[in-house]
């Protein structure tokens, strides 16, 4: 992305839009060579950063592993189906906003259990277990101390994004 005053190609991005209809993300840029701004349209599909993983390897994020790996820690859990696929569009809007050419994996899931622990608790310790790769009862201890303190800091800065219905009551066998 070169400006289009002097041409470098280094410039940082200082803020970034949807577009209305969600195809084309807007971006203003600020030149670090001659310090003027100027604004650029990408299509959203062109704009998804890579995902690092922990051993360097990177991949396209994949909506639908996300999205397979939330239902695997939800499962049997009080979830509504289309919870998991809303946290997915928000996870995705985030990446496409990040303004970023790499996000690390370790961030994605950081970002995806905030959201998720403001859901279900349990489902979130799921997450993290497999994405932290926990050893042991203190690692879920620890756990559920910091999501208990991260979901009283949400409940006083106001109502959660998703609320969260009464549990069905299973049919008994
Ligand atoms: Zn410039």
């Amino acid at each position: 992305m070169r400006c289009p005053y002097c041409a470098d190609d280094s410039n940082r991005v200082v803020d970034s839009r949807l577009g209305r209809d969600d195809t084309e993300i807007r971006r203003r840029r600020e030149c670090q060579e001659c310090g003027k701004r100027f604004t650029t349209r990408e299509r959203v599909e062109d704009v998804l950063p890579r995902i690092v993983k922990r051993d360097e390897r990177r991949e396209d994020f994949d909506r639908r592993k996300l999205v397979a790996s939330l239902e695997k820690a939800c499962a049997k859990r009080p979830v509504p189906g289309d919870a998991l696929e809303r946290l997915t569009d928000r996870i995705e809007k985030r990446l496409q906003e990040s303004g970023e050419p790499e996000v690390s994996s370790e961030r994605l899931g950081a970002w995806v259990l905030d959201d998720l622990v403001q859901i279900d608790t349990l489902a979130a310790a799921r997450f993290a277990s497999v994405f932290r790769d926990f050893q042991n009862a203190e690692d879920y201890a620890a756990f559920f101390t910091s999501a208990k303190a991260r979901r009283a800091a949400l409940a006083a800065e106001g109502p959660p994004a998703v609320r969260v219905p009464e549990p069905h009551r299973r049919p008994s066998a």
